[in-house]
């Protein structure tokens, strides 16, 4: 990586923390990712971009922002991005998926909250993270409990803009949802200077479309068998959506997509035929935390899909394109927004035709039901996965964790024992 001390340390970066941080993710990058075999080549976009974290990227938001430009950090998919880009700002996903240095959130949140939250507020607190010190706005939303309250407390340490989300999905939700959307709209020309017209929002429409089709693109091709590409690395590419030039990324991922429709019309595939097929349902994996595919795909078995916001969620709708007015377009952006099905939401029976949809088109052999420890709204609603899972025979594994390796070989032999019931009754390869 080039030298970027001095842009980090005009950043605000508490550079001995900093560096710490940074050199434990080359270690924990290997071990995960390119210890793998026969990856697409594609994915060495991916390594570059890992290598370059908290370089190359940042570098370019505060090129922006040295021009005039601003910067918005979010944390939740509720967050139209598709605003903020019409605006000329960049949009990214401030991550919350490493367990470091966890005891700093504590100072002023409670111990038992989902590790995401305490991760997030960590990193603002410890000043490790360029992409939070980096961003003019943060933006929230009262999505759970943990998050609405902890938004208070962050409010203390940077400029933070709440959304208020909507958790039903009649008409009146829908229409208070319509009016944060266009506060949104207002809160963003504000931050920017720079008035939201209806061409900037097809624009900014197109540009998140376009990315959402990419990763649409990409994923299908985990539908095939032998599956080309690890779930891990679908993962990673996954994760680098929240925060990479969305330009460049879709670029890419439709290129890494050319490679794997090619790998599936030569049979080419990461995994044996017919190795059992697992999807992924629960709490969003940030980066770092790629804990559960690690594990998982180590005992032999594919990851074909994350029915997860960082996973499906995140690009299945589209925001549709239509009407020519400012209007029109806020209002086709509330609807697409709408049609998320968080464990926010009640009732969200949403979900669990998702899912079982998705263990449908995926043909997988069965469901690993993922959620944080403390996080209430999937902890909770695993009752409702569950039930409909087994009525529909498929085999479902509950883990409820954090991001400590503390539990890695309890999980191990966990994952290793459901992959054996999965072998027993439908017969595939481990
Ligand atoms: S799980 Fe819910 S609260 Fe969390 S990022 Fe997704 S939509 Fe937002
Ligand atoms: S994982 Fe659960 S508790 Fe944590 S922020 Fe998301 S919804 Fe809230």
């Amino acid at each position: 990586m080039s030298d970027y001390r001095e842009m980090w340390k005009e950043l605000g970066l508490d550079l001995e923390a900093h560096d710490q941080l940074l050199a434990v993710i080359p270690q924990i990058y290997g071990d995960v990712y390119l210890s793998q075999k026969n990856r697409p080549e594609g994915m060495s976009y991916l390594d570059f971009v890992m290598s370059e974290i908290h370089g190359l990227r940042v570098k370019e938001l505060n090129d922006l922002k040295a021009s005039g430009g601003k910067v918005v950090g979010t944390f939740c998919l509720y967050v139209p991005e598709e605003i903020v880009l019409a605006s000329g700002a960049a949009c990214v996903g401030i991550c919350g998926g490493a367990d470091w240095p966890s005891d700093e959130a504590e100072r002023v949140l409670p111990r038992n909250l989902c590790p995401l939250i305490k991760s997030f507020m960590s990193f603002k607190l410890a000043k490790v993270c360029p992409y939070f010190e980096s961003s003019d706005m943060i933006v929230g939303e009262t999505t759970c409990d943990g998050k609405k309250k902890t938004y208070e407390v962050l409010g203390e340490y940077t400029n933070v803009y709440v959304m208020h989300t909507p958790q039903t999905k009649d008409d009146s939700s829908r229409r208070l949802w319509l009016e944060e959307v266009e506060k949104f709209k207002n809160e963003i020309e504000e931050l920017t200077g720079n008035k939201i017209d209806s061409l900037a929002l097809a624009k900014g429409i197109a540009m998140v479309n376009a990315k959402r089709a990419a990763l649409k693109r990409l994923n299908d091709t985990r539908k095939a068998n032998p599956v080309p590409i690890s779930g891990k690395d679908a993962l990673l590419i996954q994760q680098v959506a929240f925060y990479d030039d969305p330009v460049r990324f879709t670029e890419m991922i439709n290129k890494i997509s050319d490679e794997l429709e090619k790998r599936i019309a030569n049979g080419v595939g990461v995994f044996e035929k017919d190795a059992p097929r697992i999807l992924v349902s629960g709490c969003p994996m940030a980066i770092p935390n790629w804990k559960l595919h690690h594990i998982v795909e180590s005992s032999g078995a594919a990851i074909v899909a994350e029915e997860a916001c960082i996973g499906h969620r995140y690009f299945r709708d589209m925001v549709s394109d239509t009407g020519t007015e400012v209007d029109d377009k806020l209002g086709a952006i509330a609807d697409r927004y709408m049609k998320l099905d968080c464990a926010c939401f009640t009732p969200n029976k949403e979900r669990i035709n998702n899912i079982l949809r998705l263990v449908e088109d995926y043909k997988a052999d069965g469901v690993i039901h993922y959620s944080l420890q403390f996080c209430d709204p999937f902890t909770v609603e695993y009752a409702s996965v569950d039930k409909a899972l087994k009525n529909a025979g498929v085999p479902v594994l509950k883990i409820e964790t954090d991001y400590s390796m503390e539990d890695a070989g309890q999980l191990s032999t966990r994952v290793e024992a459901f992959l054996e019931t999965i072998k027993e009754t439908e017969g595939v390869v481990l």
